[in-house]
């Protein structure tokens, strides 16, 4: 650090310099964030001094915490789910399998994660003594509920499905997971960090929330696509005890016993993310989801186009077009100054189609796409 501070022009002269190397997120076709909602960045201002992990100092945030999760439980078929803001969908899914370890009391357990699990369960397996056991994927990349059974066991905690997975944007069988997590006496989470904010402003009946028998907990994340401002993740319970089993004693804070995993957290997301549930409603949110959605089924027309099939239909506003060289072809993209990320297995380009993304910018999308080909024919 220096000696003497900087003025402020100097500071902010370094601040934007800075700001100028980031990217602009209109060309960017590879990230499941998007620009806050502008209701969102004012909540955010409005709040930004204040700290839910200490919420006697701050009990109109934490008022607006139990709000913003009670329309979240409401939202995933369940209004009496209990949870808290997290700071994304890593968080999430730690604390709920560090809940279902805890309610099993075991030090050296297992979960059954889909093999397209997100790479945060990774993490968990290291950070909670949990074996991660993979399971396999049908022909559509869901998870193969006969292979997650094979894999349980008297030391399986829990079983994990995914709502939108991170790679393909593909729902797992939950009502097919549930009813094995019942029969097995173990915990069911859902990980719909992504799928949260899509999956209940699209047509159709599939049950994938607290809605299908057996799943006790869910990771839904505001600051994907419920275009609140980051850090905003969200989990929530069907069961209080699951939420206690989480709980901590703090001496010395105005709450007793916090759950969530990180001390000081941001009101400021909570407020941003209750500001745009508010402002945007289910009618809104259905527009935000139609909007990607048409963007993706333009994507994939376009590509069918020039010849390149996408690995299923699109869920949701994933796309993902088979490929046998993606790496290549997202690095000749890139001097088109196109960002967009690929998949492992099968091997794919992949796209997501966020509210940022405009139909312009996918018509100019699919023509740079054709033109890379073409010059590696
Ligand atoms: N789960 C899924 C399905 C995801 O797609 C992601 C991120 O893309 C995560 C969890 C992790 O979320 P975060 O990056 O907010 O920690």
């Amino acid at each position: 650090m220096r000696d003497l501070g900087l003025s402020e022009e100097e500071v902010m002269r370094g601040l934007q310099k800075m700001r100028g190397k980031d990217l602009s997120y209109d060309r960017i076709l590879s990230s499941m964030c998007t620009p806050p909602h502008p209701i969102a960045l004012k909540a955010h201002q409005t709040f930004q001094e204040t700290n839910l992990g200490d919420p006697g100092l701050f009990p109109g945030s934490a008022e607006l915490e139990q709000q913003a999760v009670r329309m979240m439980a409401e939202l995933l078929g369940h209004p009496n789910a209990t949870g808290y803001l997290s700071t994304g969908g890593t968080e999430s899914n730690i604390q709920a399998i560090r809940a279902a370890r805890n309610a099993h009391n075991s030090r050296d357990g297992n979960i059954v994660v889909p093999k397209s699990a997100h790479f945060s369960f990774d993490k968990i397996g290291d950070l909670l003594c949990l074996e991660i056991r993979k399971a396999d994927l049908d022909g559509d990349l869901k998870v193969d509920v006969s292979s997650v059974e094979e894999l349980i066991d008297e030391k399986t905690v829990s079983i994990v499905g995914i709502a939108g997975t991170t790679e393909f944007g593909q729902v797992d069988p939950i009502d097919r997971l549930g009813k094995l997590a019942l029969d097995s006496g173990i915990h069911l989470h859902v990980d719909a960090a992504f799928g949260g904010f899509v999956l209940p402003f699209l047509k159709g009946s599939w049950k994938w929330d607290f809605r299908a028998e057996g799943v006790t907990s869910i990771t839904i994340d505001p600051h994907k696509m419920g275009m609140a401002t980051i850090p905003g993740g969200g989990l929530l319970f069907r069961h209080s005890e699951d939420l206690e089993r989480l709980a901590a004693y703090a001496p010395y804070l105005t709450m007793a016993r916090p759950k969530a995993l990180t001390g000081t957290r941001s009101g400021a997301a909570a407020a941003a993310i209750w500001a745009v549930m508010n402002y945007l409603g289910k009618e809104g949110f259905t527009k935000v989801v139609d909007s990607c959605m048409d963007l993706s089924r333009r994507m994939v027309s376009g590509a069918r186009e020039i010849g390149i099939e996408p690995v299923i239909e699109p869920v949701m506003n994933v796309v993902t077009l088979r490929m046998d060289h993606p790496e290549e072809v997202r690095a000749d993209l890139l001097e088109c100054c196109w960002r967009v990320s690929t998949t492992r297995s099968p091997k794919a380009l992949r796209l997501i189609l966020m509210p940022h993304t405009t139909s312009e910018n996918v018509d100019l999308f699919l023509a740079d796409l054709e033109d890379v080909l073409k010059r590696r024919a």
